[in-house]
């Protein structure tokens, strides 16, 4: 059997180990338009300011499995479906029986008068942190608009090499899926105590130049902010243009079935390109999220490998995060609408919160700033719809502990222990 995987990240990498396991004799091939080994992408600020963590980005956990060969700097220009081969850049074609589409996310470009040209970075890839690296040696300042995870980490990383740093963000909270007003104020407060601008509902209506060279950006409310260059970070677009290409199902991200197949048989994706559904809400989702893309590639390659696995659907929001010093997690639904039968429990001291989200009988969302203990087992209690009406004032006071779960509820023990 040859297994081919386009893309070498959380999704490919946990495809190739996952078929790897299954089958021990197929042929497996990665290929990666990227020049360098799988690496941990929400590390690549810390290229920015040699910052911690640099060496944990090439971490143990992303080693290509054994036997499996991967073609860095090797870009795929098209699937021929019917002759079932990948046609790469310089037109040599790769045969494959099953295929796995693991392409990723790009960075979305927002309509900024002035933003095209020298001076404006996005943050996805190694090479975008060396360009903002490479900029910010010799800059005095420096503008980030948007204010989500990637933005935050990048004012964070740029404010530490000494730039002058404002972020613009549309949305009136920081990290606006991920947190409520409550965890953005503390945060908030820690990267204005760090020393980087905050404009919050605000936007950026131009992009000022002198010749080619960056100089300042111009705020919707007449504001001026002096900038040596941009980085702009409002969210990513689903890489599709493969399967778009090959007629393969798509919505926003390609179209998956509960095995992560595609409308085409053998024809597999993972990952921040592939649409599944919210494990909480069932809602159609396109997941940019580390984790979710580890767990999708590990399901589609057991599957590609002759598996029957069924993917449990992807978390909405799951994301672990540390931004000056300040540890988070936000989990399932976080800022629940009004009206839709969702009770809120949350209690703010000092620098840390925690928020509870529940409906009917289950626990549906978790939101935790400064204090993070056992964020594990809320987290699968969220996944496995748990019935925890016995247990909901133990969690709401933070005394949860693992034996009552263990024994009452028809869950896998290892997830607990995890
Ligand atoms: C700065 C930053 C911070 C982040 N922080 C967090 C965080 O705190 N928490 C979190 O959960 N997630 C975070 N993320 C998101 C997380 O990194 C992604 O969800 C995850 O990397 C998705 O994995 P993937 O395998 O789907 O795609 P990717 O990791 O993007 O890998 C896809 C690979 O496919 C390659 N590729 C694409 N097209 C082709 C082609 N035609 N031919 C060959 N190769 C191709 C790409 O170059 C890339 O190497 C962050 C991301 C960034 C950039």
């Amino acid at each position: 059997m040859r297994y081919l995987i386009v893309g070498n990240g959380a999704a490919g990498n946990a495809a190739a180990g996952a078929i790897r396991r299954r089958d021990t004799r197929g042929q497996v091939t990665i290929l990666s338009d990227e020049p360098y080994p799988a690496y941990y992408r929400p590390l690549i600020p810390s290229l920015i300011h040699d910052g911690a963590g640099r060496e944990a980005l090439f971490r143990d956990e992303l080693t290509t499995p054994p036997e499996v060969e991967v073609r860095l700097g090797t870009r795929v220009t098209a699937i021929d479906v019917p002759g079932k081969t990948a046609i790469l850049e310089g037109n040599e074609r790769i045969a494959y029986d099953r295929l796995l589409i693991a392409t990723g996310a790009s960075p979305a470009r927002p309509f900024i008068p002035g933003l095209e040209g020298d001076g404006a970075f996005t943050l996805r890839r190694i090479d975008d942190a060396k360009g903002i690296a490479a900029s910010a040696s010799g800059a005095k300042s420096a503008t980030v608009i948007g204010g989500g995870r990637i933005g935050t980490k990048a004012a964070l990383a740029l404010r530490h090499v000494g730039l002058s740093v404002a972020i613009v963000e549309l949305l009136p909270r920081l990290v606006p899926l991920q947190f409520d007003e409550t965890a953005s104020a503390i945060f908030e407060a820690a990267l204005q105590g760090e020393g980087i601008a905050l404009y919050l509902g605000r936007n950026v209506r131009e992009i000022a130049r002198e010749g080619t060279r960056v100089i300042a950006a111009l705020l919707d409310n007449g504001q001026r902010l002096p900038a040596d260059f941009i980085v702009v970070a409002v969210g990513v677009t689903p890489n599709v243009a493969l399967a778009r290409k090959a007629g393969i199902g798509l919505n926003r991200g390609i179209l998956t079935d509960s095995h992560l197949e595609t409308s085409i048989p053998g024809i597999y994706a993972a990952g921040d390109c592939a649409e599944t559904r919210e494990v909480v809400t069932g809602e159609p989702v396109v997941s940019g999220i580390w984790t979710n893309a580890v767990t999708m590639g590990g399901c589609a390659g057991e599957n590609m490998a002759g598996g029957d696995r069924t993917y449990v659907g992807a978390f909405g929001i799951l994301n672990a995060l540390e931004l000056a010093g300040i540890p988070a997690i936000s989990v399932g639904v976080v800022n629940p609408p009004p009206g839709q039968g969702y009770e809120v429990e949350a209690i703010r001291r000092g620098g840390s919160y925690r928020k509870l989200v529940f409906r009917d009988h289950s626990l549906v969302g978790a939101l935790f700033v400064g204090e993070v203990e056992r964020a594990g087992v809320y987290t699968t209690l969220i996944r496995e719809h748990a019935d925890v009406a016995a247990f909901r004032e133990a969690m709401v006071a933070g005394r949860l502990t693992y034996a009552p779960f263990l024994k009452e509820l028809p869950l896998t023990t290892t997830a607990y222990a995890s």
